[in-house]
């Protein structure tokens, strides 16, 4: 049984998907930081995994493997992070390299689009930023173009150009949750609901979204998380209190210059809160 207070960071991101630091880097920043129990969750891809937990086997950084799947769900772009599954488990890796023929393509238009509204193509640069030319994703984008000298910081390129609405930003078809949520559970992993405060929802879709979600089988949902303010961590440790779902904690760390909070240094989960580790223990971490 893991205590409620203890220094748990399941949602990071490596050089595998949009972050900077290799896999090997980032357990050992999570060890530098305290870390008791980590997930490392790329967009998409198991790529890093393997790495990961070599390191934290020698590094003694108790470790479980995830991923942050992409999903569209009323229109909107979820994140459904899975975590503590089998990654030899075949369903969920082959479901995850089918999705990822498609980001090449949308990053095609993506270049094309922000030609058209005036931006050299920053294709080859993005490129050179994404590991994998198949994993290449906005991030990849807006490091370029800071690069370029079009804006002076990742977050700024967000604002101006690849949210919805803006210039550069190509809405794209991604998982189904149903279809997510599946690949997670056959492979024995706990699908988290990511950062649920980002979602452009109305309060019926909200409702309706947290009704599947519990149906489907969902075990948490991120309450404590770099991409939440603390009004956000408020309203979802209610919530989960509220419905009866476990809560889970992360960092969303990507890199040392562009994210707002480092690994393992998420706010400690609010008192009360039933965290998604409570019933784990050290060895299923390292188990998996
Ligand atoms: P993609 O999967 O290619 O659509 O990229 C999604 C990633 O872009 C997220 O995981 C974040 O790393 C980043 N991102 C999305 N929206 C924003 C935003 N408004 N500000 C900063 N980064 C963002
Ligand atoms: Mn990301
Ligand atoms: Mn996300
Ligand atoms: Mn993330």
């Amino acid at each position: 049984m893991l205590p409620h207070d203890l220094n748990v960071d399941l949602h990071m991101h490596s050089s595998a998907s949009d972050g900077v630091l290799s896999p090997a880097a980032l357990v050992s920043r999570g060890r530098e930081h305290g870390v008791a129990l980590m997930a490392i969750t790329d967009h998409d891809t198991l790529d890093g995994l393997a790495e990961a937990e070599e390191a934290a086997g020698d590094l003694k950084v108790p470790f479980l493997n995830g991923v942050e799947i992409s999903v569209t769900w009323g229109g909107e772009t979820l994140h459904l992070v899975g975590l503590g599954f089998d990654r030899d488990h075949g369903a969920l890796a082959g479901a995850l390299r089918s999705m990822q023929t498609s980001r090449f393509e949308r990053a095609r238009d993506m270049d094309n689009a922000l030609i058209q509204s005036g931006m050299p193509s920053v294709f080859d640069a993005a490129l050179g930023f994404a590991g994998n030319p198949n994993l290449i994703g906005r991030t990849h984008f807006a490091r370029a173009l800071v690069e370029a000298g079009v804006c002076r910081g990742v977050q700024e390129v967000f604002d101006r150009f690849l949210t919805p609405g803006k210039p550069g930003y190509v809405s794209h078809e991604w998982a189904s949750l149903k279809d997510a949520m599946g690949w997670i559970l056959s492979a024995g992993g706990v699908p988290v609901l990511a950062h649920p405060a980002r979602y452009r929802l109305s309060e019926t879709a909200h409702w309706a979204l947290m009704q599947e979600f519990m149906a489907l089988g969902g075990g948490a949902i991120e309450v404590s998380t770099g991409s939440h303010s603390q009004d956000d961590t408020r309203r979802y440790q209610r919530l989960s209190v509220e419905l009866g779902l476990a809560a889970s904690r992360g960092s969303d760390f990507h890199c040392p210059k562009e994210s707002r909070c480092d690994v393992g240094r998420a706010p400690p989960l609010p008192d009360g809160t039933l965290p998604v580790w409570a019933g784990w223990t050290v060895q299923d971490a390292r188990a998996h």
